[in-house]
């Protein structure tokens, strides 16, 4: 064969012959059911318990539009509102019967994303796949991980592919091939920081972007104050900054090593991927009951904590990359009750990511303002 039809892999290396078959190496370790199209018979009648802002309704519109003829870069900023934008797009391409997923790098957000869908799609089989979900995987609206990609060969129409840019799919080739497998159509790439090669994508006409960059309560973004020291004096400036929040607050550190020395220091929670009580510990924050929570950048993405502060330690670690620092700015006024909260990066000496990072967040409010007068 030239070409995996799995996961696309071309290099010749990794295909092996097995009983007069072609395998491929590459792929080999993803196997499962493949899913079969299923269309409704009506027109589709979507739920919103809100109102789309006039901004979010012309880039859903134009997201519809777009999505019929090519690819599509939604460059939207953290809190826009992402899943509302392609709203229209899902129900257009479910009455035109065609086939249209969502597809996501981590598994907890196919089960928050699924959650929301259903309710908004009451009619429809909105059907969730990923780890631990595998034995129902047909519907008339896929969310899946990227990881579970393979079982829908050529399949979508319409395939929306939520953050990109995020760990693993980011990285890894095969899933990548997957995606890129999957879609007979056109992809749909919805996210708060575009990597280069998108935006270039963009720049050579091989893709339509899509920008928002208000929120719908129309604050701007939270621009992050920056303070630097060394390990010790970050220490001090944090504790005389915790001493007085009023609000809960995420400190993010950039490894394990670090966030046990913080938990001991401050005897406050920690999490971090893999950590048991991990789910318990963000529902106990999100009610309120724990006011300061440590974390790695497990928390940078996918959740959404309303009316917080962040700070982040060693901003200026590798860990933190341009992407994931917008992530966490992103984190804090997220709800219209409290449209504002306070960043705080702490680093030993301000880096090419952190100085990208503001540049950013200041262009999207700049542009915001100008957009509205
Ligand atoms: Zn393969």
């Amino acid at each position: 064969m030239d070409q995996c039809p799995r996961c696309g892999e071309k290099d010749q290396r990794y295909f092996i012959v097995n009983q007069r078959r072609s395998l491929c190496r590459k792929c080999l370790t993803y196997q499962g059911d493949e899913g079969q199209a299923v269309f409704a018979e009506d027109l589709v009648e979507p739920v919103l318990s809100y109102d789309l802002t006039e901004p979010q309704l012309k880039c859903s519109r134009e997201i519809e539009q777009a999505s019929r003829n090519g690819d599509v870069l939604v460059y939207a900023i953290c809190g826009a509102g992402k899943t509302e934008l392609v709203i229209e797009t899902i129900s257009s391409v479910i009455d035109r019967k065609l086939t249209v997923g969502i597809a996501v790098a981590r598994r907890q957000v196919v089960l928050q994303l699924f959650e929301r869908l259903k309710i908004i799609f009451p009619e429809l089989v909105v059907r969730a796949v990923c780890e631990g979900h595998t034995s129902e995987i047909n519907g008339h609206l896929i969310i899946c991980t990227t990881h579970q990609l393979y079982r829908y060969h050529q399949f979508f129409d319409v395939l929306i592919l939520d953050e990109p840019d995020a760990f693993p799919f980011s990285e890894d080739k095969t899933l990548q091939g997957f995606a890129k497998m999957a879609c007979k159509g056109s992809v749909v790439y919805l996210t708060a920081t575009p990597s280069l090669k998108m935006r270039n994508s963009v720049k050579e006409g091989h893709m339509h972007e899509v920008k928002l960059f208000v929120r719908p309560h129309g604050y701007p973004l939270s621009v992050p104050k920056v303070r630097t020291g060394l390990h010790y004096v970050q220490l001090i400036i944090l504790q005389r900054w915790l001493a007085k929040r009023k609000k809960q607050v995420l400190i993010f550190v950039p490894s394990i090593y670090l966030g046990n020395q913080l938990m001991n220091l401050l005897k406050l929670d920690f999490v971090y991927a893999g950590y048991e009580r991990l789910d318990e510990r963000i529902r106990a924050f999100k009610l309120g009951e724990i006011k300061f929570l440590i974390c790695t950048t497990v928390l940078e993405r996918g959740v959404t904590f309303s009316g917080i502060d962040v700070c982040v330690m060693h901003a200026d670690h590798r860990v933190f990359t341009h992407a994931s620092l917008i992530q966490i700015a992103g984190r804090v006024g997220r709800s219209f009750s409290d449209p504002e909260g306070e960043v705080l990066f702490l680093c030993s000496q301000n880096s090419r990511n952190i100085e990208a990072c503001l540049r950013d967040i200041q262009q999207a409010n700049a542009s915001c303002v100008s957009n509205q007068s």
